[in-house]
């Protein structure tokens, strides 16, 4: 599989990929300076780190309110004792996450999912404990697939038999969200450039009906996918090619108001660049949806 594109498309993603430079997933509105600061430590501190693992752990497309909401309700009942879950009763874990569902009933995840909440945490915390401080964890990392493979491997559900290790590379992309990433985490910038960004089902929906791939563009295994998305990052912005992955995650997916994020982030689809490609363009534009 390869994603082949036009230099005139190229430039086209290139152009519709701009807004999403500055969006950042809803648990960062948690860390000082933004809408909703409630943690007093910055995402690139050691405590910061820690709670994007969490967030990572929690993650199911769609769901950043749903793990930001959670995430604040979980730090307002124990304070920094949020990465110690695993030496707080379960059943006390529990309840303070039955409780974050109870209050907001726009929050909704099936039964099953629900329940694995609590283990996940405190899975992560476990992890915690065995490594200490992720900052040095990270900045003495052979390479990041090294260290995705060990939180898949050491994590519940985080992707132990995961041939893509989504979670775990979403970790790795919620690093790169930090504002001035490169400049806080100087010796991570480098493993970022050769790492390999998570594959969405909204970056094949995109694949299909933007690049529009001929019939014989190959197989498309999880390891193929993965590998041609990231060729197709490193082709487009080669000095940062995780800027591709929001764009293609957003493209068509609803957002809670019922529109869709992409739309969101492009303030609309009259000026989207896509415009003329997207099947779903008309429908937004007065005068020409069905
Ligand atoms: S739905 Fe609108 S904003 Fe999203 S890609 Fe299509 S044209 Fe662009």
């Amino acid at each position: 599989m390869k994603i082949e594109a036009s230099p005139a498309l190229l430039q086209k993603i290139r152009a519709y990929a701009e807004p999403f430079e500055s969006i950042r997933p809803a648990v960062f509105a948690l860390f000082p300076g933004n809408t909703q600061t409630l943690f007093p430590f910055e995402p690139e501190s050691d405590r910061g780190l820690g709670v994007l693992l969490l967030a990572a752990a929690l993650h199911r497309p769609g769901g950043e309110a749903l793990t930001a909401r959670i995430l604040a309700d979980l730090y307002r009942a124990f304070g920094t004792d949020i990465f110690k879950l695993n030496r707080i009763p379960f059943e006390k874990v529990r309840e303070t996450v039955q409780a974050t569902f109870a209050a907001e009933a726009a929050l909704i995840l099936d039964e099953a999912e629900q329940a694995r909440i609590p283990g996940i945490l405190r899975s992560v915390c476990d992890f915690f404990y065995r490594v200490g401080p992720l900052g040095p964890w990270l900045e003495s990392a052979p390479d990041w697939e090294t260290r995705a493979g060990e939180l898949c491997n050491e994590i519940y559900w985080m992707g132990l038999r995961s041939l893509t290790r989504s979670k775990a590379r979403l970790f790795f992309w919620l690093l790169t969200r930090i504002p001035d990433f490169e400049t806080h985490l100087p010796a991570m910038a480098h493993h970022a450039r050769g790492f390999v960004w998570p594959v969405s089902d909204a970056h094949l929906r995109f694949w299909i009906d933007i690049v529009k791939p001929a019939r014989t563009a190959g197989a498309r295994s999880p390891e193929e996918r993965l590998s041609a998305f990231a060729a197709f990052g490193k082709e487009l912005f080669p000095e940062a090619p995780w800027r591709l992955y929001l764009p293609l995650d957003s493209y068509l997916r609803r957002d809670r108001a019922g529109s869709f994020t992409c739309r969101t982030a492009q303030d609309g689809c009259r000026p989207c660049p896509l415009s003329a490609l997207c099947p779903a363009a008309g429908q937004f534009i007065p005068g020409e949806g069905s």
